[in-house]
C-alpha cells in the first residue's frame, strides 16, 4: 500500500467523467487499498478515484469515525466499484460538507435524504446498500466526482466562483 497525491481545485481531471471498471482484479483491489490508506491519511470519510488522478468509477468511504471522536481505530471501511444511486428519496437533508480535493472550505449542500446504491465489492460480487445520514450524504458526494462533479457545483453561483477563484489564486502561488 502506498499514499498518492491528491488532486486540488483547479485540477482539470477533477472534472473528467470517469469510466466503469470490466472487472474488480488485483490491480482494482491494490488502488482500493492505496485509495482508502490516502484517505485516513488525509483524513476524510470518502474518497473517489479520479481524486488521485485515476478516471475509474471505484471510491471508498467511511463514516465510523465522526469528528471529534476519539476512537483510533473504529474502522468500517467500505469499497465500491461502478456505485450508482439506484434510488433516492424525495426528503432532502442539508450537511455541512468539505472535499479533500478542496482543502478547508465548508459549505451547506442538500441532498436527498436516503439512497439505495448498486456497486461491485471488493470481490467483484454485486451489492445493494441503503444509506442515510451521513453515509447517504457521502456516498453521492463521491459518487458526484465519478461524472466529475464537485460539493461546489451545489451550492450558489456567487460562492462557488469566489471560492474556485481563491484556490486558482493558491496554484499560481505553488
Ligand atoms: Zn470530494
Amino acid at each position: 500500500m502506498s499514499l498518492r497525491p491528491i488532486l486540488i481545485l483547479p485540477d482539470t481531471r477533477l472534472r473528467l467523467t470517469s469510466a466503469p471498471v470490466s472487472g474488480v482484479d488485483d490491480d482494482i483491489r491494490a488502488l482500493l487499498d492505496d485509495m482508502l490508506e490516502t484517505m485516513y491519511d488525509a483524513p476524510g470519510i470518502g474518497l473517489a478515484a479520479i481524486q488521485v488522478g485515476v478516471a475509474k468509477r471505484v471510491i471508498v468511504v467511511d463514516v465510523a469515525k465522526r469528528e471529534g471522536e476519539e476512537e483510533e481505530d473504529v474502522k468500517e471501511p467500505i469499497f465500491l466499484v461502478n456505485p450508482e444511486v439506484v434510488k433516492a428519496s424525495e426528503e432532502l437533508s442539508v450537511y455541512e460538507e468539505g472535499c479533500l480535493s478542496i482543502p478547508e472550505y465548508y459549505a451547506e449542500v442538500e441532498r436527498p435524504e436516503r439512497v439505495r446504491v448498486r456497486y461491485l465489492d471488493r470481490l467483484g460480487a454485486m451489492q445493494e446498500m441503503d444509506a442515510d445520514g451521513i453515509m447517504a450524504t457521502c456516498l453521492q458526494h463521491e459518487i458526484d466526482h465519478l461524472n466529475g462533479v464537485l460539493f461546489i457545483d451545489h451550492i450558489s453561483r456567487l460562492k462557488r466562483e469566489r471560492v474556485i477563484k481563491k484556490f486558482e489564486k493558491e496554484a499560481r502561488r505553488r
